[in-house]
């Protein structure tokens, strides 16, 4: 599976990894922080390309994706290793092991398994996709040829130019906005927060649909003045990005209670006041998953688990009583 890397430059002798913000110097025969690239002669390789560690035909709700072909399913792709270290990371398994199992899949195959699904495209997610950029680019470009649509789920933890690279193949992005606050960054997540936040600017400039998911972790974003600065943060780009709020349950090093229902009600009122599409993720179902038009209050698409039943949205995306344009990227004509 080793494959040359696209993103380095040898510098004095010295290799120096361009993939994401950490800038790792790699030596000969060791691997970068992510686990994922290594020096063998003077040379950057990928080890991870084509190397499969999960897949699965998902809802797209599950991304989540909520306004992107809603009810849709998507052939989702994950490989191991992530270029950050949260504590409670769900994926631990798969993300800090850099020994677990992984299966060869060319990228020509991966497109093959998703177009005899039925899948609406691919999903690269479960581990951090960014650092799976060549194999992700290669099969995302056959993937356009033949009409379906890749997705990323990512930390946004990754350098420009190979964002940039990453955008000219990408039609929606789910983005960790883990904290607003950069010593948390720093110090529980082990990246900069500064990079994530020009990701999400550059992605959102570039057109590509996005949404944002925030994990509600006690003690360590949970305070309703770090949450306003990230609802702040999102009306000031724009203000339609859906905002998916995540309940946390302990995981991997992290074992405080899981976040309190209530607070993450607070939070959904008051985001909710000042952006139209905010969701409770990991709660029960009802008004706190479904959609609204922002317009005339009518019920949008109504989800229960991660199925979405659309109730009165038309394509391209607009409410069907009212009219009003939608930050909802439909699949087909829907009649009502
Ligand atoms: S992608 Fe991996 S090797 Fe490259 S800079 Fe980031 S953590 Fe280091
Ligand atoms: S960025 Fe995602 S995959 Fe990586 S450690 Fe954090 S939660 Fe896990």
């Amino acid at each position: 599976m080793p494959a040359e890397a696209r993103y380095y430059e040898i510098h004095d002798n010295k290799i120096r990894c361009l993939l994401c913000p950490h800038h790792c110097v790699v030596g000969e025969g060791e691997t970068g922080i992510c686990g994922a690239r290594t020096n063998s002669n003077q040379r950057l390789y990928t080890k991870i390309y084509g190397g499969v560690s999960s897949i699965a035909m998902d809802p797209i709700e599950k991304k989540p994706l909520y306004h992107f072909y809603p009810g849709s399913f998507v052939l989702s792709v994950g490989t191991i290793g992530c270029n950050l270290k949260c504590p409670y990371c769900q994926n631990w398994n798969i993300s800090q092991n850099n020994s677990a199992k992984t299966s060869f899949l060319e990228p020509a195959g991966l497109v093959r398994a998703a177009k005899a699904q039925d899948s609406i495209g691919i999903a690269y997610t479960y581990s951090e996709p960014c650092i799976w950029a060549e194999y992700l680019l290669d099969a995302g470009a056959i993937a356009r040829q033949k009409g379906l649509k890749n997705i990323l789920v990512t930390n946004g933890f990754i350098n420009q130019a190979p964002l940039r690279d990453i955008l000219t193949i990408t039609d929606a992005m789910n983005i960790d906005l883990k904290t607003f606050n950069s010593d948390t960054f720093r110090k529980i997540h082990k990246g900069r927060l500064e990079d994530v936040i020009k990701t999400i600017e550059i992605t959102h400039s570039a057109g590509c649909h996005i949404e944002l998911t925030t994990l509600i972790v006690p003690g360590i974003n949970d305070t309703i003045e770090e949450m306003r600065k990230i609802i702040a943060f999102i009306k000031s780009i724009d203000e339609s990005i859906p905002w998916h709020i995540s309940r946390y349950f302990p995981a991997w090093k992290y074992d405080a209670a899981p976040t309190d229902t209530n607070f993450m009600l607070r939070v959904y009122e008051e985001a909710a006041e000042i952006l139209p599409y905010v969701y409770c993720g990991n709660m029960r179902g009802g008004r706190v998953n479904d959609t609204y038009c922002p317009s005339c209050g009518t019920l949008l698409i109504q989800r229960s688990g991660f199925s979405a039943e659309i109730k009165s949205v038309k394509s391209p995306g607009v409410c069907a009583k009212c009219g009003f344009k939608l930050n909802i990227v439909m699949q087909q004509i829907i009649s009502i």
